[in-house]
C-alpha cells in the first residue's frame, strides 16, 4: 500500500486492486499452462443458417475454457486477456489449426468459421498460420472463413489490409464481425472485399421492439445484398427475431433459435464430465 504520508498521497495499490491484479496474473499463469498442455480447451460450433434453403452453410467455432477451480470461463474475459498477455498467438495458431481439422471431417461440406483477434492481424504472419492449417488439415481453403471485428481495423490498418488480402488470395473468405457496433465504416467495406457481413446481435434483439433498430437491420442487410455479400443476422433466439430478420432482407442467421454452440462429438463426452463437476462458484454448463 503506498506511505500514507500527505493528505495528497493518492493509493495507487488498494488491496482490492492488488487482489485483482494477482488474480489476473493467477489467471494468466493457468491460461498459459491450459495452452501448454492443450487442456481444458475446447472448440464448440454454432450453426450459420441460410433463410431461403435452411441448409447450414457455415459453422462458427467458438473457444471454451474450463479452468479447473473455476469452472467454465468466458471468452470475453480471457480473450482479452490473452491478447494482453501476448498468449494470443499461440491460442490464435491452435483454434486455426483445431477448427480445421475438425471441419475436415464433416460430412455436409459445411464451412468452418474462425475469430481471429486485432492482435493477430498487422504482424505478416497470420496468412502463412493459416496456410498451415489449412494444409496440414486438408481443408479446400473455400471452406474456411476468417472473421475480424472493424475494431480491428482501427490501428495499423494498412497492414491489416495487407494481412487479410492474403488470407482472401489463398481462396479463404473473410467476413466483418459484428458489423454495427463499431464505428461501421463504409470506408472498411470500400478498402476491403469482405464475403460476408455479420449484424450484431444487439441490433437484432432490440429490432422486435424499436422500429429505429429494425431500420438498421434493414438498410445493412440492403447494403450487403446490394454489394453482393451475405448478410447474417446474429443472435437470433426467438421466432419473431427471425421473421423480423427475414422481412428485412437478411440471407442467413445465426442463433440460439436455430442452435446453440455445442462441442464436436469428439469432445463431448470430456465436456458432459466437465459439465457434470461442481465448480468453486457454480457458475452454469458451458454453451
Ligand atoms: P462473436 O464472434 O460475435 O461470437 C458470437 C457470440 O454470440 C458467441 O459468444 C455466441 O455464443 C453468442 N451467441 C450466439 N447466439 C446467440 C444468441 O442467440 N443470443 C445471445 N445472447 N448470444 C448468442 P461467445 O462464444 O461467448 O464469444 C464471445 C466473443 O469471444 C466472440 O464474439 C468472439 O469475439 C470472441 N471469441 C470466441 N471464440 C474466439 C476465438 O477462438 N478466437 C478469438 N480471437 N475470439 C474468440
Ligand atoms: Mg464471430
Ligand atoms: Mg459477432
Ligand atoms: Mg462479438
Amino acid at each position: 500500500a503506498a506511505k500514507a504520508a500527505g493528505k495528497k498521497t493518492f493509493r495507487v495499490f488498494s488491496p482490492d486492486l492488488e487482489k485483482r491484479l494477482h488474480e489476473r496474473v493467477r489467471l494468466e499463469a493457468k491460461l498459459r499452462q491450459a495452452l501448454g498442455a492443450m487442456d481444458g480447451l475446447f472448440l464448440f460450433y454454432q450453426p450459420i443458417i441460410d433463410i431461403a434453403t435452411g441448409h447450414t452453410t457455415a459453422r462458427e467455432a467458438l473457444i471454451r475454457w474450463h479452468h479447473g477451480a473455476r469452472g467454465w470461463i468466458p471468452p470475453s474475459e480471457f480473450i482479452p486477456m490473452a491478447e494482453d498477455s501476448g498468449l494470443i498467438d499461440q491460442l490464435g495458431i491452435w483454434v486455426l489449426g483445431q477448427a480445421c481439422r475438425e471441419a475436415a471431417t464433416w460430412t455436409d461440406g459445411a464451412r468452418v468459421a474462425v475469430n481471429v483477434s486485432a492482435k493477430q492481424l498487422g504482424k505478416g504472419v497470420l496468412a502463412h498460420h493459416v496456410l498451415e492449417a489449412l494444409v496440414s488439415s486438408g481443408l479446400e481453403p473455400g471452406r474456411l472463413e476468417i472473421e475480424v471485428t472493424e475494431s480491428a481495423l482501427l490501428s495499423n490498418e494498412l497492414d491489416c489490409l495487407s494481412d487479410l488480402r492474403r488470407v482472401r488470395d489463398l481462396g479463404v473468405r473473410v467476413a466483418l464481425d459484428d458489423f454495427g457496433t463499431g464505428f461501421s465504416s463504409l470506408a472498411h467495406l470500400r478498402s476491403f472485399p469482405f464475403d460476408k457481413i455479420k449484424i450484431d446481435g444487439s441490433f437484432v434483439r432490440d429490432a422486435v421492439h424499436r422500429a429505429d433498430c429494425a431500420a438498421i437491420v434493414g438498410v445493412l442487410a440492403d447494403l450487403g445484398n446490394r454489394l453482393g455479400v451475405t448478410t447474417v443476422a446474429e443472435g437470433v433466439e426467438t421466432q419473431a427475431h427471425l421473421d423480423l430478420v427475414t422481412a428485412e432482407g437478411c440471407t442467413e442467421v445465426q442463433g440460439y433459435l436455430l442452435g446453440r454452440p455445442v462441442p464436436s462429438p469428439a469432445d463431448a463426452e470430456a465436456v458432459a464430465r466437465l459439465n457434470a463437476r461442481p465448480s468453486a462458484d457454480g457458475k452454469a454448463k458451458a454453451s
